[in-house]
């Protein structure tokens, strides 16, 4: 951190904030300029910078490295890739995760998977404990639906993605999931994040509605600051004040995260603009953007789901856009499928 002083600050105001970052366990480190002294504050954990900003004398405080560690580029420079039956998430890599909103019944579920496998996906979503709006709304066939997944992917090999929504549901997410699924309600439920540290299965954290990238980096710190390296990053549109889409869709993001970040990034277009005729478009430019994957909800009936139906593409429309995509993928050096 640095703190520049104000023009005319005395020595008294200048010592008395190298005292108070001595007193923090930090060095201070102190340059005289015609104009400003600043102080530079290294070493130590943590440091308000609140508390230097209301020091006599201090004019303002610069932020220069980062409170994420394990998350950063600093820390690991390789990208993380993570593997999920043999799809993989990072790197040269583009992987796909698709399948409906939410597993309605056996039926359903069961196609969605045959669907899903002919069409060459390898890891199947699926919600079975819904966040919803309303308390109203479906809610999610909850441990059933995890089962009814489960045995449909199983038939078809694939894997399986689900949201885990509470703590004391992480161990049934550990028999019948391969990547336990964080929702943007919940990017922030730091107790969760923190039991998601322990567990030996990839975590795909989706960002918060209205959540900055810092503050989406800081999340996936707590994962892997318990122990959990493998963190799939998602995108899937931020509240802004335009009404057009369901959510602003940040592919910006993906630049930024991979910039400042080793971790995997993947976009979700359906939630990113709630309608699906802008999935195939967005799903085109993320990869055009050099994300590490998608996630994108498809539906044997869109019309009749039970949850997102206008946001599921049908079949005919997934396959269209998958065969496009990895057209795409080569033109920015990935491989995808
Ligand atoms: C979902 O993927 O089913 C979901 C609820 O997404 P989000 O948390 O991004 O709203
Ligand atoms: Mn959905």
């Amino acid at each position: 951190m640095l703190v520049v002083m104000r023009h005319g600050a005395s020595e008294d105001n200048i010592q008395k904030v190298i005292d108070f970052i001595k007193s923090k366990g930090y060095d201070a480190h102190v340059s005289r300029g015609d104009l400003h002294t600043v102080i530079g504050a290294v070493g130590g954990k943590v440091m308000d910078p609140r508390d230097l900003e209301l020091l006599d004398g201090v004019k303002e405080v610069i932020k220069i490295t980062s409170s994420y560690k394990l998350v950063s580029r600093i820390f690991k420079n390789e990208d993380t890739i993570i593997e999920v039956n043999g799809e993989k998430f990072g790197g040269d890599y583009v992987g796909m995760i698709a399948g409906p909103c939410t597993i309605e019944n056996e039926d359903q579920i069961n196609e969605c998977a045959r669907l899903m496998a002919q069409s060459g996906v390898k890891i199947i979503r699926g919600g079975a404990f819904k966040p919803r709006t309303s308390p109203y709304a479906f809610q999610g066939l909850g441990e059933e639906g995890l089962k009814l997944i489960r045995n449909a992917a199983d038939k078809y090999n694939l894997a399986v993605t689900s949201e885990v929504m509470e703590i004391n549901q992480i161990p049934l997410f550990l028999d019948y999931v391969d990547i336990l699924q964080v929702g943007a309600r919940n990017m922030q439920n730091f107790n969760l994040l923190k039991e998601l540290s322990k567990v030996n299965k990839p975590v795909i954290l989706k960002r918060g509605l209205s959540a900055t990238i810092e503050e989406w980096l800081m999340a996936a710190e707590y994962i892997l600051s318990g122990g959990n390296r493998e963190v799939i990053l998602c995108e899937r549109g931020i509240r802004t004040f335009e009404v057009a889409t369901r959510n602003t869709l940040d592919l910006c993001a993906i630049p930024v995260v991979k910039k400042l970040s080793h971790l995997p990034i993947i976009i979700d277009p359906s939630h990113g603009t709630g309608l699906r005729d802008k999935v195939a478009p967005m799903s085109m430019a993320s990869i055009a953007a050099g994300c590490d994957g998608l996630m994108i909800e498809v539906h044997n009936k869109p019309e009749c789901a039970l949850c997102d139906g206008a946001q599921s593409l049908y079949p005919e429309q997934f396959d269209e856009l998958y065969a496009k995509l990895k057209k795409i993928a080569p033109v920015v050096d990935k491989i995808m499928g």
